[in-house]
């Protein structure tokens, strides 16, 4: 099952690996925990279509299934409202009723009862900082580590279903190493990196600890083709496309994940999401309650430990967290420009 904010993150973050599972036979249910109601028409050739704008949340929600078609994918809609990207200086508040401001017992509980109805094996979400500093973003790990502590627990949400406990988590990451790999290969057959600002921009930014490798390669445009299926939130001729796929494929072909808990002890570097579960009677493993501690949290086999804070500014803040320190490609190809603070309707 994979856990993400909006309509598109399914396409951007880990999709190859997806399609590579779902070739493999292994059922795979996207969720998406908010319909990116405010995001913005990002696709300049898409911009000022009278029947886009009228109703954007319906055309998200059609291109969502086109992707899903495309992916191979089952699909759920949590049914929580895109906080938006808020911008400015101070930020302004988020919108009332918003994903990212909705009590976590309550977006918890819908992910606890799609996990006990789906009843996965792995999880796969965001890391701590979202992976990029959208507060959907945040609130998406939030919300899949406190589903997956409850749904194995009989006293958790007792109608949300039966319990379920799923036995690994991943975050979806952008390996550092992997854009600077291909931003020199791209430098060094002598075709322009797209990565340039972001190599620089993200030099202080901690590499996590990212320890699991899928290769994928084969199935690239298929992320691709699921990608430009969102066609008003990506740019057919942009970022995402700069690199061609013959160097990607051989420069990085695969996937990088980071173990965040595991109740079976694992194996590094792995090579597949489902290590160590595939010798297990699955369906009786995760029927059973797991042990925990005192104060209820899940005894793991394998828990990542998350980069300390970096403050080289010095303003307090986790250089992380900053939306202002990232490249602007990275929030525009990401989708979620708010619309001048302005709520949409
Ligand atoms: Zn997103």
């Amino acid at each position: 099952m994979a856990v993400h904010a909006h309509p598109d993150d399914e396409s951007s973050k880990g999709a190859a690996t997806t399609a590579k599972y779902v070739t493999e036979g292994v059922r795979v249910r996207v969720v998406s925990c908010t319909g990116g109601e405010r995001g913005d028409v990002l696709n300049e050739k898409l911009k000022g279509d009278p029947h886009i704008e009228r109703d954007l949340a319906q055309v998200r929600r059609d291109e969502m299934a086109r992707a899903a078609e495309i992916l191979g994918v089952e699909h759920t809609w949590l049914g929580f409202v895109d906080s938006g990207l808020p911008e400015g200086d101070p930020l302004p508040p988020l919108p009332e009723g918003c994903f990212a401001l909705e009590p976590v017992e309550v977006t918890a509980e819908a992910l606890v009862r799609v996990i006990r109805e789906f009843r996965p094996h792995v999880i796969t979400t965001y890391d701590e900082n979202g992976g990029y500093p959208h507060p959907d973003h945040i609130m998406t790990h939030v919300v899949s580590m406190a589903a997956f502590r409850a749904a194995g627990d009989p006293t958790a949400y007792p109608h949300a279903g039966d319990p379920w406990q799923p036995q690994k988590v991943y975050y979806s990451g952008w390996s550092i190493k992997r854009i600077r790999k291909i931003h020199d290969a791209m430098v060094a057959e002598g075709l322009e990196s797209p990565y340039l600002d972001w190599v620089e921009g993200l030099r202080q930014r901690p590499e996590r600890d990212i320890n699991t490798f899928v290769p994928c390669a084969e199935f690239f445009p298929v992320r691709d083709d699921a990608l430009r299926a969102h066609a008003t939130q990506v740019d057919p001729d942009g970022f995402w496309f700069a690199v061609p796929m013959e160097l990607q494929q051989r420069v990085h072909p695969t996937e990088d994940w980071e173990l965040a808990v595991s109740l079976v002890e694992p194996s590094f570097p792995e090579d597949d999401l489902f290590a160590g579960l595939r010798e297990l009677d699955l369906e009786a493993v995760c029927r059973r309650s797991p042990q925990r501690d005192a104060d209820g949290e899940i005894v793991a086999a394998y828990r990542s430990v998350p980069p300390p804070p970096q403050d080289e500014d010095g303003d307090g803040v986790d250089d992380a967290r900053q939306t202002e320190d990232l490249d602007d490609e990275v929030t525009e190809l990401e989708g979620h420009h708010d619309r001048d603070g302005e709520q949409a309707s």
